[in-house]
Parts: structure tokens; sequence; C-alpha cells
């Protein structure tokens, strides 16, 4: 069996450093589509020297202006364009954006880009409502403080909702009046490509520019420059300890969205129909590829089999197919050595001592795309690594608990921090168990509800800082202190005496 391809991409990718390509230099990297395996693209990977063009673009966009001293109403008019270029070209990004990823066409269509122009509307509206502050307790001065851009944005996107990830990061590093270069992962620079070509069209020269590579290559050439000043990061634990070094040694900020391993706790007091739903919504959307999933499925003991037997059977019905049908749940996984990597853990839950419950498997059926069945196992106890390791992909992992307590100790028990589920209709039992996770997030009844205005971000090895309205402004943002004496005071006059 062969799908269609969503779109014939450019032959080649290439990065952008003010109003031209990038010089490459280094690899030609291949782009291929998950749902067949076959090469649709070639990315020019961007050397040190490609990288130094990009920031130096962004440097000049940002110390010589007019970006940064750009009036608010200016400012907002121009992401309010970004947006509109977003939803005019919605059904070509989401077709290159498929080309690469494999994701479903309708929820990238749907769902991806449509939050990528509302980041930009998000943004442009937030900024209007920042406000500095005004001291006067010194007698006879005043001192405010007021937030200014900090500089040239490194932005680092990963592969697995590649638009709708790096336009949150975009957005809102514009809306602060710094400067931007992007780089997206080499695996899925498709959309992000054409979205920076299109943006170009309404953002001044040099004001978003675009690097493509690996991660060890020109990854590192763009954290490691010294014409950056910031960094955002969204990608793996073990990436961010590499990013936060290289920020470290240039002492500029960072912010880490890193991976999870979050606990979905189901309750006898819950609604079983809607937790049910969240349930395999939590793990099997967006083909299981999602930082936020909720991968350890603890059910309390007294449903624990009647739960998971009901799961299972609507996991197997879940429609495994071509990323360009209506009727398809998920599609391939976004790269051949990724299914494999997530198939490896079947054998790794049952040495562990765990049990298969469904799935686990190839979709050979479906040609040579990268399709697996949705998974799910259930093993003997917390410390399984299927139960402690971040598989990323459709594979959920069941433990039984007993009462509250053992389930916040084994929603705990986790290196990761991102988000926590809680299902129950029971207020105290919601109340005292969201006080107790330890994540970022704490989602009730309800999977994966993004509020933007709110801090996103980890605990623990899950990440440093968070994403979101006023923590954003507090990142991409310097704040500077002017006092200026408004009834004087005389100065000690040294070296005035004769
Ligand atoms: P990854 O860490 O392999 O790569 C992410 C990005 O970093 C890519 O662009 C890659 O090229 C780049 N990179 C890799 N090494 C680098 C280096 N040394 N210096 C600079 N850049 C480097 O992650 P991935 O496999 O693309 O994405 C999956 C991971 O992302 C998962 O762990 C997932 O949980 C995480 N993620 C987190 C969030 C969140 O908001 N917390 C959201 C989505 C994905």
């Amino acid at each position: 069996m062969s799908f269609d391809l969503p779109i014939a991409p450019p032959a080649r990718v290439t990065g952008w450093a003010g109003d031209r390509a990038t010089s490459g230099g280094g690899l030609e990297l291949p782009v291929f589509y998950p749902a067949t395996g076959a090469q649709v693209s070639t990315l020019i990977e961007d050397d040190a020297q490609a990288v130094d063009g990009a920031v130096s673009a962004a440097r000049r966009a940002f110390d010589r202006g007019p970006w940064p001293g750009l009036t608010l109403p200016q400012r907002q008019e121009a992401l309010e364009r970004c947006r509109q270029t977003i939803l005019d070209h919605v059904d070509e990004l989401a077709r290159l954006e498929c080309a690469a990823t494999g994701l479903v066409l309708r929820e990238l269509r749907e769902r991806h880009m449509l939050r990528a122009a509302y980041n930009f509307r998000f943004f442009a509206e937030y900024i209007s409502q920042t406000s500095g502050q005004r001291y006067d307790q010194t007698p006879g001065y005043m001192t405010t403080v007021s937030r200014v851009p900090v500089g040239v944005a490194a932005l680092i996107a990963p592969w697995n909702a590649p638009v709708a990830l790096a336009t949150m990061k975009i957005a809102a590093a514009l809306a602060f009046g710094n400067t931007v270069v992007l780089k997206p992962s080499e695996q899925t620079p498709l959309a992000l490509a054409r979205l920076v070509e299109l943006l170009q069209e309404v953002l001044p020269e040099g004001v978003l520019n675009l690097v493509n590579g690996r991660g060890p290559v020109t990854g590192a050439a763009l954290v490691d420059h010294p014409g950056i000043d910031l960094v955002s990061f969204t990608g793996g634990t073990e990436t961010g300890r590499a990013i936060m070094s290289a920020a470290g040694r240039n002492l500029v900020p960072c912010t880490l969205e890193l991976g999870g391993k979050s606990a979905n706790i189901i309750f006898a007091s819950a609604d079983m129909e809607r937790a049910l739903d969240g349930a395999l919504m939590g793990i099997f959307s967006n083909n299981g590829q999602q930082c936020l999933a909720g991968s350890r499925i603890l059910v309390e003991r007294s449903i624990f089999d009647d739960f998971v037997g009901r799961f299972v059977e609507r996991a197997g019905r879940v429609r495994v197919g071509d990323p360009l049908s209506q009727d398809t749940d998920i599609g391939p996984l976004a790269s051949a050595a990724h299914r494999d990597r997530v198939l490896s853990f079947v054998d790794i839950a049952k040495g562990d001592g765990g049990t298969v419950l469904t799935g686990g498997t190839r979709r050979e059926d479906l040609g040579a795309g990268y399709f697996v069945n949705p998974t799910a196992v259930t093993v003997p106890s917390n410390a399984a690594r299927v139960a402690q390791d971040e598989i990323f992909g459709p594979f959920a992992t069941f433990l039984p608990f007993d009462g509250e307590d053992e389930a916040a100790a084994i929603a705990n028990d986790t290196r990761f921090g991102l988000v926590s589920y809680i299902w129950s209709d029971h207020l105290p039992t919601v109340m005292r168990m969201s006080e107790q996770m330890r994540s970022g997030v704490v989602w009730v009844n309800t999977p994966m509800m993004r509020e933007l205005r709110a801090p996103f971000g980890g605990f623990k090895t899950s990440g440093v800082g968070r994403e979101g309205g006023a923590s954003c402004e507090a990142f991409y943002t310097e704040e500077r202190t002017v006092t200026i004496p408004i009834n004087p005071q005389p100065l000690r006059k040294l070296g005035a005496q004769t």
C-alpha cells in the first residue's frame, strides 16, 4: 500500500539570513514523508559560517532597528499581518507540515495552524496590557522601571509539532521587540521554512531569520554564537542540558521546555466515560508524540480491570492510516528510527514483568511508512522502565493504585514533572491531589487545555522556566531602572575645596 503525498515540497530547503537564503555549507540532509518512507526534499545544512550570517542579520536588525523601537500599534499591526499570512496559507502550511511529520492533515489544518495564527494575535493583544512601574520613596527622586527587548533570540524547536510550538516562541520574541534566529528540527523543516519565507513579506529585513541542520552542528553553532542574547528551547531533556551549558558559557538566559512522563490518575469517583475519552486522547493524539502525553495511566484498583478493558477495546478501534484521510486518528510516527525506538519498549516492558494488553507491533499492511498499532501495557511497578522513560509514541503504561496517598506517591515518583491529570468528581480529592502534584501543570477532568496567559513548563527535568503570557514577558524583556531627580538634593562637592 502507498499513500499520496500531501503536497510536492520544494526540492531543496534553505534558511534565511536577512533578505537572502543562508549560505549553507554543510551536508545535504534527506527529508522523508513518514507515511511512505520516501524522500520528499533535501535540506541544506547551515554550517557555523552560515549561522554567523543569520545571527549577524538579526543583530543588525536589532541594533539599527527599526524593530525594537517601533511603537506599540506598529508592532501590533505587524503581528496581525503575521497572523493573517498564516490564515491565508493554512492549507499549504498544513500540507508541508504533514509531508515531514506524518501528522494527520485534518488536525494540522484545524488545530496546529489555527493555534499558530492565534499565537500572533495573543501576543499582539498581550503587549497592550503590559505596564511599567514608578517608585518615589527617595524624596526628590523618581525611579521608573520599564521592560525593554533583550536582543537577538535563538529559538530551537522540536519535530513533534513544529509550527505550533515554534510560533509560540516567534510571536512572543517579536512582540516584545526582539529579533529572531529560528532553528527547526532537521527532520521537519518544510512548513517552518515556508512560513519564514512568507513572513519576510510582512516583517522588516533581518527581524526573522532561519538556520537549518542537525543539532550538534547548526544548533550548537547557534547557541554558542556570541551575538545571541537569549535561548528558548523545546526538545529532549538531554539536549536541554547541552543547551543550558552553552547558555551558561555565554551567560545568556535560557528557557527549556523538555520531556515528560505525565501521570493520568483516574479515581473510581470519576465520570468514567469522560475519563476514558480523556485517557485515549491523552496518549494517542498527535500520534502519541507529545511532551504532555498522559503516558502513565494510574487507575484506582476497584475499577482497574473494567477501565483497562474498556481502554483496550477502544484502542483496538483507533484508526491508524493515511494522514490525508478524514477518518484517520493516528498517522505514522515521525521517523523509522523513532518507530523502532518506540517498539523497542515492548521487550523492555516484558523484561520488567509487564504484559502487553494491545498493540506493540508495526502495521506492515500499511506499506513502508512508520506506522505502529496503538499500544498499552501493564507493569508490576512504577520502577519499570516503561513507567520511567519518555517513550514519545502511542504507548500507554497502566498501573493500579489504592487511595490518594499511593496515587500521589506513584505520580511523583519520576524524574519528570511536566503535567499531571486528575480525574474525579469528588472535590476534596481533586483539591488534595492537585496540591500534591510535583508538576508545572495540573489538568483536572480534562485533557490538554492550554491557557496561553498561564505559565506552562515543568518541574524537575521537564524544564527550566515557563512559557505563557507573563512568563514570556519576563523572559523576552530586560528590566531597565531609570532614576531622575525631580527636586534634587544638593550633592557632596568632592574636590571643590581650595
Ligand atoms: P531534540 O532534543 O532531539 O531536538 C530538539 C531540537 O534541538 C532540534 O531542533 C535539534 O536539532 C536541536 N538540537 C539537538 N542537539 C542540539 C545541540 N547540541 N545544540 C543545539 N540544538 C540542538 O528533541 P526532539 O526529538 O526534536 O523532540 C522531542 C522531545 O521534545 C521530547 O523529549 C519531548 O518531550 C520534547 N518536547 C517538549 C515540549 C514541552 O513543551 N515541554 C514540547 C514538545 C516536545
